[in-house]
């Protein structure tokens, strides 16, 4: 069918050379139309004789293939050029807000620790801050820790110049002896941060890990309050009423001091979390011993106070069933974000 042929070259022809998408646009409509080409041989068929109608249509959908590539391969350099004379032209403007960054997100350890803060604040609580390179007087001293006590030893820090009057805190309750310096009882307060030891690194060991330690000063404070606080507590971070027990502990600056454990909160019978014994040593508590209220410039006849100290990054692999704490501070994005 050679006319069909010249009206197929003939289209091509005026496709590719459309000047804008006004023109191709009207190409499109007289080509494919009703009245156009494709239109006008698909309307001829049924007045063909027989043996010829399928080839008229083969012939016709190839038409119309043909036509509609070139319609689309024209649109799709016109839409190049305008885009390339824009950026090139006066119509440009660098100055224009570019696309949005990738929104990062917070890390498990402060999502924890914002959670604590609002649990409580709520009770009316202070949250309070200190130096992350502390006094040895803070860190230890006047936590009835002084230099030949072999608590010491199981606190072995980095030390910020020869004599070891400076140090990385190895804990956050030197913010408690600052608190007690500087607020008049009654007071309560936590106190979240990073604390540092020189440890050997492995999956439960970071040299820098997280903290949030409480502190109430108060008139009459016994055991009772304690534990109500610390279960609580608890039920802010699980989200249900979790059974707890004390066992004797020792710690130089409670007394009595205690090992708070909790009943695993992932099983009925033992799971690897709580190595199978249904029990998580979870935080070490007690009553503020008063020496350290003392060194804190509070009378321990008149006051009397608790404290608890609770290992935040421990809770948060608790929270989310991580179990290596070096991916805490990895900084490894394929672990961070998962918590987005
Ligand atoms: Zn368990």
């Amino acid at each position: 069918m050679p006319d069909t042929e010249r009206s197929l070259q003939d289209a091509l022809g005026r496709v590719a050379g459309a000047p804008d998408m006004p023109a191709l646009g009207r190409l499109a409509e007289e080509f494919l139309g009703k009245t156009g080409i494709v239109g006008k041989l698909l309307a001829s068929i049924p007045s063909l004789p027989p043996a010829e109608r399928k080839e008229a249509g083969l012939a016709a959908n190839r038409l119309k293939r043909e036509i509609e590539a070139a319609i689309g391969a024209r649109r799709e350099a016109l839409e190049e050029a305008a885009l390339a004379s824009e950026r090139a032209g006066e119509g440009f403007d660098p100055t224009l807000p570019a696309a949005k960054p990738r929104r990062g997100s917070l890390h498990p350890v402060t999502r924890v620790q914002r959670e604590l803060e609002d649990l409580f604040t709520s009770m009316g609580w202070l949250v309070l801050d200190g130096p992350e390179v502390e006094l040895e007087h803070y860190n230890f001293d006047a936590l009835n820790i002084p230099r030949d006590h072999p608590a010491r030893d199981t606190m072995d820090t980095f030390r910020c110049d020869a004599e070891g009057k400076l140090v990385m805190r190895t804990h956050t309750s030197p913010v408690q002896v600052r608190a007690m310096e500087r607020l008049k009882p009654p007071f309560r307060a936590i106190v979240p941060g990073k604390v540092f030891r020189n440890e050997t690194k492995d999956a439960s060991h970071e040299h820098t890990f997280h903290q949030v330690e409480g502190l109430a000063i108060d008139r009459d404070l016994s055991v009772g309050h304690l534990i109500g606080a610390m279960k609580t507590l608890l039920r802010g971070i699980f989200g249900r009423d979790i059974e707890i027990r004390l066992r004797p502990g020792y710690f130089p600056f409670v007394e009595p001091g205690f090992e708070l454990d909790a009943r695993c909160p992932f099983c009925q019978s033992g799971c690897s979390v709580c190595k199978q014994s249904t029990w998580i040593e979870l935080l070490p508590c007690g009553m503020v011993h008063p020496n350290v209220l003392k060194a804190g410039g509070i009378d321990p006849e008149q006051w009397t106070g608790f404290a608890f100290g609770l290992g935040l990054s421990r809770l948060t692999m608790l929270r989310y069933g991580i179990d290596d704490v070096r991916l805490l501070l990895s900084g490894d994005l394929r672990f961070l974000e998962q918590f987005a």
